[in-house]
């Protein structure tokens, strides 16, 4: 059985990108057929954030009808899939978030896991991952915005039906987070905690994933607990 998680926050630049990146591929690197999608329609960064140049045809592409699911995924590191989207404004104007549901379901036939990076916001590109997702993975900061921002999108999945595994707060420094304030701020456990660590900058200054590049940086371990927690595997 295959499972489609969705890394959602409406707030933007909280480590949803860097976050189902480094997730797949600690998943790969573990034995998972695992691939990852660019939900961002607007603002695809996820291939980059893997050294994944895609050369020819794209998520939109397949969103349009003029490709097929396997001709736009290309290999990524550790035996990662990676579906990545256009980054040609043209490509967004004529992509439908709609069509994404045929794609996670071709996908789901030769991958164990499915891993769906959204934009900021709560526009289509993010409502319709939230929808098919069998699970959705909130990621936020521990500043209050990002947390109020994030509750909402908890919310707009509780709304549509969608089961909420929790809540990676990622950036996480000595003095924060402040469990309390978290918990008042967002009504979703919390996963897994990724400290903010320079090591993030440095991996995708080199198009890596932090957690093949520095393995033994706290914010892979803390990758490397959130996929425990995900799976129940050590
Ligand atoms: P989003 O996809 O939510 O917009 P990104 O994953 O693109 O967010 O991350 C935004 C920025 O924060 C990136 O420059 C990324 O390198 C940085 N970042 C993410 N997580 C960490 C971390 N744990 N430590 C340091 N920098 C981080
Ligand atoms: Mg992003």
């Amino acid at each position: 059985m295959s499972r489609v998680y969705a890394v959602a926050s409406a707030k933007g630049g909280v480590g949803k990108t860097t976050t189902t990146a480094n997730l797949g591929t600690v998943l790969s690197m573990a034995g998972h057929d695992v691939v990852v999608v660019d939900g961002d329609l607007g603002m695809p960064n996820l291939a980059g954030a893997l050294g994944v140049a895609p050369d020819g045809e794209t998520l939109h592409d397949v969103l349009t009808g003029e490709t097929t699911v396997e001709s736009a995924t290309y290999d990524g590191p550790s035996g990662l899939s990676v579906l990545p989207g256009s980054t040609a404004l043209e490509a967004f104007a004529s992509a439908n978030a709609k069509e994404l549901h045929p794609v996670i379901e071709t996908l789901k036939e030769t991958h164990d896991i499915v891993l769906v990076d959204t934009g900021a916001g709560l526009s289509d590109d993010t409502f319709v991952p939230l929808k098919l997702a069998d699970e959705v993975l909130l990621v936020s900061t521990t500043e209050r915005e990002a947390l109020g921002d994030t509750e909402k999108t908890r919310q707009l999945g509780e709304r549509i039906g969608a089961d909420v595994v929790g809540v990676v707060l990622t950036r996480v420094n000595q003095s924060n987070p402040n469990a309390d304030e978290v918990a008042s701020l967002l009504d979703a456990g919390v996963i897994a905690v990724v400290p903010e660590d320079a090591a993030i900058r440095e991996a995708l200054s080199t198009q890596t994933p932090v957690v093949a590049r520095s393995p033994e940086s706290i914010a892979a371990a803390g990758y490397r607990a959130l996929a425990e927690a995900l799976t129940g595997e050590p």
